[in-house]
């Protein structure tokens, strides 16, 4: 599998100079394909190529090619992006202060046991040394092989980003399962009694989402800036809270387990039928594809498999005696049950459902418990 490991470089103070020139001269080359392409509308690579290439040799002679044609590749990309976005709208062309440096196995290598890396710059070949957080120095260890590694420059401080393959990790079944509910009043809860997220979170995007109505009712210039700027805060904050509840939820749970998770288009649908508040609107865009995907990601180097369920009754059904009812559900959180009288936090409830619907679905399937995995994995 593919990982991307962040390392912080620490560049000499002669060595972040040249870094910082190259960085420039890049993002210069970056800006000249940019410009040429958006004007003549080409976002033809090689066509750019052709256009541009000698003139910026002539122009940075010390600037290694590789490096031009890096930033010609992410030129051509973003005039591809630029143009398909203009459709019926206004858009300038792409352009960039500080455009990071792609690398390749032909500009760039890592030398592992020194801990550094080996980068192309204005001044030949710099080894540059670089600091590993916990994390990624495991990674960095297992990595099989490296691919590219982008140099980035934020607030004087240098970054890399690698891309690296590690090991695919083997999934022994534990026979654990545990169900996992995603939901409003709280993001997360799953089987095992366990509560993600915190109240607080709701509050926040209460009062960002009246902080947005206010901006909109105004309608000013500044208005839709600063409305500009608070889509962007909410985004980052939603793509926070989601890497909590993922990485809380892998934790707390055992290698060799299966979480079993609801099929998320359909709970789209399922959220839409339901009639609630604006506010509750607003946060049923709260991506589930991306809070799945980031646990996905983290529960798969974990040796942890998720899967998805069919989502339909998850919520109305009894998981102590199966009665489903559209009724039982008393409120956002509470389920009681009109048959058996049972009663549960209603997210808790739909967790244990939806645990059990996989554990019936493995029953019914034939074979082993890993190959009935392989086989709902590949279902959704
Ligand atoms: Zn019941």
């Amino acid at each position: 599998m593919q990982r991307t490991i962040r390392l912080e470089l620490h560049p000499t103070k002669e060595q972040a100079d040249v870094l910082f020139q190259t960085l420039e001269q890049h993002t210069a080359c970056f800006n000249a394909v940019a410009a040429h392409g958006w004007q003549e509308g080409i976002k033809n690579g090689v066509q750019l190529h052709k256009d541009t290439y000698s003139q910026l040799r002539e122009r940075f002679p010390r600037l290694p090619s590789q490096l031009v044609c890096a930033a010609r590749v992410k030129a051509t990309e973003a005039v591809a992006s630029a143009l398909a976005l203009t459709k019926g709208k206004k858009v300038s062309g792409p352009k960039s202060k500080n455009c990071p440096i792609r690398y390749d196995a032909r500009s760039y290598r890592v030398l592992r046991e020194e801990q550094l890396v080996s980068l192309a710059t204005l001044a030949g070949r710099q080894k540059v040394a670089f600091g590993l957080y916990d994390h990624a120095r495991k990674a960095m260890e297992s990595a099989l092989s490296f691919h590219s590694a982008d140099v980035i420059c934020r607030d004087g401080r240098w970054f890399l980003h690698l891309v690296v393959t590690l090991p695919e990790p083997v999934f022994e079944s534990s026979g654990e399962v545990v169900g996992c509910d995603f939901g409003i009043t709280r993001p997360a809860v799953a089987s095992n009694n366990r509560f993600y997220g915190e109240k607080r979170w709701k509050n926040i995007e209460r009062r960002y989402f009246k902080h947005k109505r206010a901006l909109q009712s105004k309608g000013t210039k500044s208005a839709r800036r600063h409305l500009k700027r608070l889509r962007r805060k909410v985004k980052r904050f939603r793509i926070d809270c989601d890497h909590v509840v993922s990485k809380r939820l892998v934790q707390n749970t055992s290698s060799g387990s299966v979480i079993v998770v609801e099929n998320l288009t359909e709970i789209r649908q399922r959220m839409k039928a339901r009639k609630g508040s604006a506010l509750k609107r607003q946060m049923h865009q709260w991506s589930f594809a991306r809070l799945r995907a980031l646990m996905e990601y983290k529960a798969q180097a974990k040796g942890i498999v998720v899967v998805g369920v069919d989502p339909r009754h998850t919520s109305q059904a009894c998981c102590h005696c199966g009665f489903k009812h559209r009724f039982n559900r008393k409120s956002q959180s509470l389920f009681h049950c009109r048959e058996c009288g049972f009663e549960l936090n209603a997210d808790l409830n739909a967790s244990r459902n939806i645990a059990q619907k996989y554990l019936a679905a493995l029953g019914k399937s034939e074979g082993s418990g890993v190959a009935s995995i392989t086989l709902l994995s590949g279902s959704y």
